[in-house]
């Protein structure tokens, strides 16, 4: 096999397409390569090589040092430099960056090594070479630090620590200020510090640098962030790292160079404008690692955000005009919004990375939209380069812009959104505070990798650092948090976990909001607003519309969770979930009677307390839904969840009955069962007590005929018997239904249209379905109870073993998450069939968790469902989802 795949210097073994072999990295510098833009010339190491890294117990094949050393013999032809070469006779030591790169880019989980090559002889050739003594000698004891936290994983505190001496001792306070001679003194330092902590003097050797360094990246696969990193993202453990090996260019070489990271639109807002930041004098990590405050790309750039120091455009007009061309050239290849880094030297532009950038629910949308108003891709294409999971960021509430704010102070809007939280100084509070149910925000100085898992649980991020391509802002966007990045005036002390700002304190605990859209800290809550879904969110979804066959319903309840569906879409309601309703304090009392009567008299006497409520819960879901199918959940769960707890209740319940209190928890203590999820409820209650059934089927027609009369518009009831195992039980409970009507439509001297059927959320249901069909006049999964019965897993106590079931990969995601395919999907997929058989043309649906999924939406497609049920805030998502699943 080969492992070695080279780009640059007029050659690429490799192009876009081979993303999975030579990673998201190593694909586009060998295609930037191949269309003739600058790039350094270097050589990938397989993802493969990755694998049977790990395969061989962490060794290297020996055919595999043959092909390296090809590799930089491929290098040294390029760019006539010599690995390892300390004489100054020709181009001078190459020096190498040692890069990983995954299939899908993971930013910052991957360590990365620059200047590699550099020893006490090379950095005096370097030095003749370049004629820049303190560029030198600035090389070495970056490599050096680097490859000390990288490759020999030593504490970089120390390192950072012996640099403030240094520049202390000079009373400097930038580095720009040390100088050769520093440096140098440095690096001695540093070689002492290393021998000190590691036993062994730096290595010298750079052949032993380049094998340490690929080693690194591959051994950094599996390090705990990049594993956290998969984990959150569902990516595969044996995907792989490539490694990817490449000639330095120097932005650390004077003011004619420099270094930047920049987007081909605002991955923030999707406006078409170039974006980005960049550091004169600099080497690459600079930008990302918030130590100078970048300067602006663009002049207009700049001059929005009112800063003086200039902007490339301005600084380096002709390096920057040939960069704006290469964005477009790079936009127009991939037909989508790059992300890019570059680097100057001395004049002369260089292309270090392009992949599709990362970008708000926002931006995607709006890049989305005209990209394809352009003619730059299709319709179709721009249904499918949306996220539907990234879509919940738009549709929860922003800063109500009339409520009153007491601003702190401001940095910069990295991360649109607003939130609310208590505010914690380290990722680990952030965590645990999160997992009590606590809303935070995580405040650092600046973020790291070690911080992923406090950035994700927080609903917001605030760091005093860094720019708008910081590790902060980049990761916060792609998780869909909120952030606001720099807010240079903070000054965050996480060990006494204290925040000044203007003479203030934000004390761990105390809340605070942060604004990602304009940048705003807050102290205090601050009121929010629903947002406005109009515009480029319209115009995806009419597109999505067009080509989706599913049709989309809600999981509804309340007249305001109807309107909130519909507002987002919603063509019906898939699972009006009727005990719901029982809760109401104003009702409770009668809920209880009822379950607590002795005989049926006695709950009829109660029920007839509770058909006003109920038809009236009906009426103003029919009014909100006029015109609509509305599936109703005739009575589900247990009895025994209704039950009075506290000896007042009990009482009350008494009374209003007019039994005593001892008859009433004699009677509650008979309820009791020992697995309530496999007892007495779901059509269980209405075969044994028909009447329940019987006044929701009332209050049912009752309201839907009020609702025909007075508005012209007749809802469409489907009334729905849940935990159905057998034909008979839906003959029975179909029955009442239909007797129920007819009693009301002869009374009332008119009728409206309605239909009978069931859940599946039973295997035996799913497995006579074929029969079940008869009696039914539709199917609707309840994937919830279909999960649980189906793997024998209680959802309310999976919790516990779940994550560890993913983790080892026993289950791929969470089955009450993400439709377990394979296993529930097969009984869903065949109850559909047989259903069919029977009742041709059977009206199908989902109204489980899964129904908001879009993994499992795309599995109800392939089954051929007629539609999915989500919970309202997940209606364009599904729509979304189902649009991307027909397509
Ligand atoms: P990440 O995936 O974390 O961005 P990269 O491998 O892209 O890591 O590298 C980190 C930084 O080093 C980037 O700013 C990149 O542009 C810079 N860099 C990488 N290789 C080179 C090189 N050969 N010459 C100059 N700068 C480089
Ligand atoms: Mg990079
Ligand atoms: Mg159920």
């Amino acid at each position: 096999t080969q492992y070695v795949y080279r780009f640059g210097g007029g050659v690429s073994d490799g192009g876009k397409g081979d993303k999975f072999l030579l990673g998201g990295k190593g694909a586009n510098l060998a295609e930037m390569a191949s269309i003739g833009l600058p790039v350094p010339p270097g050589f990938t190491i397989s993802t493969e090589m990755c694998t049977r890294y790990y395969e061989d117990g962490e060794q290297f094949p020996d055919s595999l040092r043959e092909e390296v050393a090809k590799g930089i013999a491929h290098i040294e032809a390029v760019t006539g430099k010599k690995f390892g070469d300390a004489s100054a006779d020709g181009a001078g030591p190459l020096l190498v960056s040692v890069r990983s790169g995954a299939r899908v880019s993971m930013p910052g989980m991957m360590d990365t090594v620059l200047n590699l090559g550099l020893n006490d002889a090379t950095v005096e050739g370097l030095a003749k070479v370049s004629g820049d003594e303190r560029f030198a000698w600035d090389s070495y004891r970056r490599f050096i630090q680097m490859y000390s936290d990288v490759v020999l994983e030593l504490d970089h505190g120390a390192f950072e620590e012996a640099l403030e001496i240094a520049k202390e001792d000079k009373g400097f306070t930038l580095d720009t200020e040390m100088g050769a001679a520093d440096w140098k003194a440095l690096v001695a330092e540093y070689k002492r510090l290393v021998e000190a902590e590691w036993g062994k003097p730096f290595p010298q050797d750079v052949h032993d640098q380049l094998w340490g360094a690929v080693g690194a990246v591959f051994g950094s696969w599996q390090s705990e962030r990049a594993k956290v990193y998969r984990r959150l993202n569902d990516i595969p453990g044996d995907w792989g790292t490539a490694v990817n090996v490449q000639a330095m260019v120097f932005g650390n070489m004077g003011d004619t160079s420099a270094t930047g990271v920049a987007f081909t639109r605002d991955p923030s807002t999707g406006d078409n404008a170039y974006y980005g930041e960049f550091l004169i004098n600099a080497q690459g990590e600079d930008v990302v690692a918030g130590i100078r405050t970048p300067q602006y790309l663009t002049r207009a750039a700049r001059e929005a955000a009112g800063a003086k120091a200039a902007s490339m455009e301005e600084a380096m007009p002709t390096v920057y005009a040939e960069l704006a061309a290469v964005f477009d050239r790079l936009e127009n290849h991939y037909r989508d919004m790059q992300d890019i880094e570059f680097t100057v030297e001395a004049g002369k532009l260089w292309m270090l990375q392009t992949r599709s950038g990362k970008r708000t629910a926002k931006a995607a949308l709006k890049i989305a939209v005209e990209m394809a108003d352009a003619g730059l891709i299709t319709r179709e294409e721009a249904i499918a380069r949306v996220d539907p999971q990234a879509l919940d960021q738009l549709l929860h509430p922003t800063l109500d812009p009339e409520a009153t704010r007491d601003v702190l102070t401001k940095g910069l809007p990295a991360s649109p959104g607003a939130a609310s939280g208590a505010a914690v100084f380290d990722a680990d509070t952030a965590e645990r505070w999160a997992a009590d149910g606590k809303a935070v925000i995580l405040l650092r100085t600046e973020t790291s990798p070690e911080d992923i898992h406090g950035m994700h649980a927080a609903k917001g991020i605030l760091t005093a650092r860094g720019g708008m391509t910081s590790h902060a802002a980049v990761v916060a966007r792609g998780m869909g948090r909120p952030c606001v990045s720099g807010a240079g005036a903070l000054s965050i002390d996480a060990k006494a976990k204290i925040a000044r700002v203007g003479g203030r304190e934000v004390r761990e605990g105390e809340i605070v909001t942060i604004d990602g859209t304009t940048g705003e800290v807050m102290a205090g809550e601050v009121a929010t607003i629903q947002p406005e879904l109009a515009g480029d969110f319209g115009t995806l979804m009419e597109w999505a519309d067009a080509v989706r066959r599913l049709r989309v319903r809600a999981n509804a309840e309340t007249p305001l969770d109807c309107r909130t569906a519909r507002d987002f879409g919603a063509e019906g309601v898939g699972l009006c979930r009727t005990e719901h309703m029982f809760f109401d304090a104003a009702r409770i009392t009668a809920v209880r009677q009822m379950i607590l009567a002795a005989d049926e008299a006695g709950r009829r006497v109660a029920l007839d307390k509770l058909l006003p409520e109920q038809r009236k819960d009906f009426i103003e879901i029919f009014e909100v839904m006029a015109g609509l199918p509305v599936t109703i959940r005739l009575l589900d769960p247990p009895l025994h969840e209704f039950l009075p707890h506290e000896e007042a209740e009990f009482a009350e319940v008494a009374a209003a009955a007019g039994v005593d209190v001892e008859t009433l928890k004699r009677r509650a203590a008979e309820l009791h069962e020992f697995n309530p999820m496999l007892g007495h409820r779901g059509c269980r209650l209405g075969v044994t007590y028909p009447e329940i059934y019987e006044m929701q089927a009332r209050a049912i027609f009752e309201a839907a005929l009020d609702v025909a009369a007075r508005s012209g518009q007749a809802p469409i009831p489907e009334v729905m018997i849940p935990l159905v195992a057998t034909k008979r039980e839906l003959e029975l409970m179909k029955a009442v239904v239909d007797r129920t009507a007819q009693a009301v439509f002869a009374e009332r001297g008119a009728k409206v249209d309605y239909l009978v059927g069931t859940m599946i959320e039973l295997p035996r249901a799913a497995l006579r379905a074929a029969e079940i069909a008869e009696a039914g006049e539709f199917f609707s999964f309840g994937t919830n109870d279909l999960t649980q019965t189906t793997l024998g897993v209680s959802r309310d106590d999976a919790a516990r073993f779940l994550t560890t079931y993913v983790e080892k990969g026993i289950y791929a995601k969470d089955p009450f998450v993400s439709l377990d395919v394979e296993g529930v999907g097969e009984l869903v997929q065949l109850a559909a069939e047989r259903g069919r058989s029977t009742r041709p043309g059977i009206k199908l649906g989902i109204c489980g968790e899964h129904g908001g999924d879009p993994a499992s939406i795309a599995f109800c497609e392939t089954v051929g469902l007629d539609y999915v049920s989500a919970s309202p805030y997940r209606v364009p998502i599904a729509r979304l989802a189902a649009a991307q699943a027909a397509l």
